[in-house]
């Protein structure tokens, strides 16, 4: 009402007569002021006000200092309390002390006003017994909101859902101060509604609650969605027995709609529920419905962690998952045994934990490199896998490993084989040779019979070559005559470019080498030279008269590259995969009058592996090849 008085404490003088002269005086209120609190006491007791408006952060007496001091005195005095910091023990504190209002700094001119309507108002209690019922309300507020918190908090770091479930229904008793509670879940596939959680609830009662969704008061609230109150009239039959009063809240899941209903009751006595144990209810139901969900969905990642571990344990082929950092993250047992790793190598790290060296480079390259990479991995016990890193987004790397001894073991023996019937038959086709040089000298030919002689010298010469590389490449992976020594392959490239030079002339051809000294390298010189001839040899062989043939060397990250490219025919993407393969020639037109066994690369790329490096081929057709292998520089 116009004219009554109220008290501003505020040590501001700017928000003493902000409040005077834009809030208090306008609406037509007497304004008294007082800097702080000694004086704000001063000023209560002397001039009774009808609402102080009090700062809290004062030197000297706090503003809920004031307050306290004042209430002991007897004296109640709606107030306003201004603060700069709110916080939850205060506001707590202040709410407790019976403040009408509580106004955080800075406030606008708006809501001040509004505040001190509102602290004006007629309603205000008056007497002792209505403040001690306001606190005593504010009290049970504090508690709900304290009971309502406790059970957020048991949600989001709990898993275990019967014990959620049974705190969920504990608050709901408490909060409501109901007799009993429980809270059903619908089974799955839409079924009946089955007890989950009870308090207060007889225990041969417990065992039988279970509630058809049709025709029940819970069914109803599963239905519709909607809380259900009933308080008055008289007593009702549910579940089985009779109740003077219940409250009933549906459990609701994101996508899955009711799952379930929380239920609180008052069997004996007929003391009614309000609206606010329903908002009570439906917020602790809701905390029940996020933890039934988290627990349903935790069981099924669970479930598909188990499944992946169940595949992992039972396959063949070894498998090592890892972290970025290349520690290991899950280990099968067929790596683990192929590997000869302990028990539990979870978290360790695999270049600390793994033996074989060429494993490990592999990890490293791949890691380094972000690319897939394959490679063939010698076990202490003498077996032999085929390897393969494979880098995977938001994993880090999947090692997979098959066991390819017994492979290994068939191509030792056919290699065998091979070398011996070939060897075997050099000595007959020695025998032809000479024969067939011979026929010229014993007597005259004509002119058919030179031919015929020139076409079988021809077709030996290609039998002694296709023998020659047969009995080179099993020599080579049978690892005879591959003593190693360190060497410049640039004094090898040098030999092998003279050697082609006429060659390449004879065609028209340029041929090209970029010398350069490159670090020593540990290898085999006639092997070395063997593959830079075979490679020189393709590219003066599969490139048009007038074209061009390159060599160039260079060294890169620990390895000495070599390429060699041509600007010839190229070879069809199709192909590409199997040039390295025995015997793969690519048919085609423009290869057709080229001579070769198609052992060449299979020579090139065995003598390249026995030296662990690695050869590849980039080539597009009708524009060139490029065949570059790099071999590791020596420690
Ligand atoms: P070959 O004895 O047939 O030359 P290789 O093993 O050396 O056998 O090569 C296999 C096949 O790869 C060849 O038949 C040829 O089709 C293709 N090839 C090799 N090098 C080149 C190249 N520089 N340009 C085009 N094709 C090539």
């Amino acid at each position: 009402m116009a004219g009554e008085r109220i008290l501003v404490v505020d040590d501001s003088d700017e928000v003493r007569s902000i409040l005077r002269s834009m809030v208090l005086e306008p609406a037509g209120y007497h304004v008294i002021e007082a800097g702080d609190g000694v004086s704000g006491l001063r000023a209560a007791r002397e001039e009774r006000p009808a609402l102080i408006i009090l700062d809290q952060q004062m030197p000297g007496r706090s503003g809920l200092d004031v307050l306290q001091t004042l209430q002991q005195e007897g004296l109640y005095i709606p107030t306003i309390l201004m603060t700069g910091h709110g916080s939850e023990e205060l506001a707590v504190r202040a709410l407790r002390l019976g403040v009408r209002d509580y106004v955080i700094k800075p406030f606008e001119l708006d809501e001040m006003v509004r505040a001190v309507q509102r602290g004006m108002a007629e309603d205000r209690p008056r007497s002792i017994e209505e403040l001690g019922k306001a606190n005593r309300r504010l009290e049970e507020q504090v508690r709900e909101f304290a009971t309502l918190s406790a059970i957020g908090r048991s949600v989001t770091s709990s898993l275990d859902l019967q014990t959620v479930l049974t705190r969920v229904v504990e608050a709901s008793v408490f909060v409501t101060r109901a007799e009993e509670g429980f809270l059903l879940l619908t089974e799955p596939g839409g079924g009946d509604l089955v007890l989950r959680a009870a308090k207060n609830v007889d225990e041969k009662h417990a065992r039988a609650l279970r509630v058809p969704v049709r025709d029940s008061l819970a069914g109803r609230v599963v239905e519709s969605g909607e809380p259900l109150l009933v308080t008055q009239g008289q007593p009702k039959v549910v579940t089985g027995y009779l109740v003077h009063a219940l409250v009933y809240a549906p459990l609701r899941a994101a996508g899955r709609g009711v799952i379930g209903v929380l239920g609180v009751t008052n069997r004996r006595e007929d003391r009614p529920f309000a609206e606010r144990d329903v908002h009570l209810l439906s917020a602790l139901a809701d905390y029940a419905a996020v933890a039934v969900e988290n627990a349903r969905l935790y069981q099924e990642a669970e479930m598909e962690r188990h499944k992946m571990r169940a595949v992992l344990r039972e396959t063949e082929e070894g498998v090592v998952i890892l972290n970025p950092r290349l520690e290991i993250l899950l280990c099968n047992p067929a790596a683990g045994a192929a590997l000869g790793l302990g028990l539990d190598v979870t978290g360790r790290s695999a270049l600390e934990t793994i033996h074989q060296p060429s494993l490990r480079d592999l990890l490293t390259t791949s890691s380094r490199t972000g690319r897939p990479l394959r490679g063939e991995v010698g076990t202490r016990d003498g077996r032999t896998y085929s390897a393969q890193v494979t880098p995977v987004e938001e994993v880090g790397f999947v090692l997979m490993m098959q066991d390819i001894t017994h492979l290994k073991e068939l191509d030792r023996v056919k290699s065998e084989f091979v070398s011996t019937v070939s060897h075997d038959l050099r000595t007959p086709l020695t025998t032809v040779r000479g024969y067939v040089d011979l026929l010229a000298k014993v007597g005259p030919l004509n002119e058919q019979q030179q031919e015929f002689v020139a076409r079988v010298q021809k077709s030996i010469t290609h039998i002694t070559d296709l023998i020659g590389d047969l009995l080179d490449l099993g020599r080579i992976e049978a690892g005879y005559d591959l003593e190693m020594e360190p060497l410049h392959l640039e004094g090898i490239i040098d030999g092998a470019v003279e050697e082609f030079r006429l060659v390449a002339e004879e065609k028209g051809q340029t041929l090209r080498w970029k010398r350069r000294v490159l670090p020593l390298v540990r290898g085999n010189p006639r092997r070395l030279r063997q593959v830079i001839e075979n490679l020189l040899s393709n590219g003066i062989k599969y490139t048009q008269e007038g074209g061009w043939v390159a060599v160039e060397a260079t060294e890169e990250k620990g390895y000495v590259v070599v390429r060699v490219t041509d600007n010839g025919m190229g070879i069809p993407p199709s192909a590409q995969p199997y040039i390295f393969d025995r015997f793969y020639r690519v048919e085609r037109e423009e290869t057709e009058t080229i001579e070769g066994t198609g052992l060449g690369l299979a020579i090139v790329k065995s003598v390249i592996e026995k030296h662990n490096g690695r050869i590849w081929v980039d080539s597009q057709p009708g524009q060139g090849s490029a065949f570059t292998f790099v071999l590791p520089v020596m420690e």
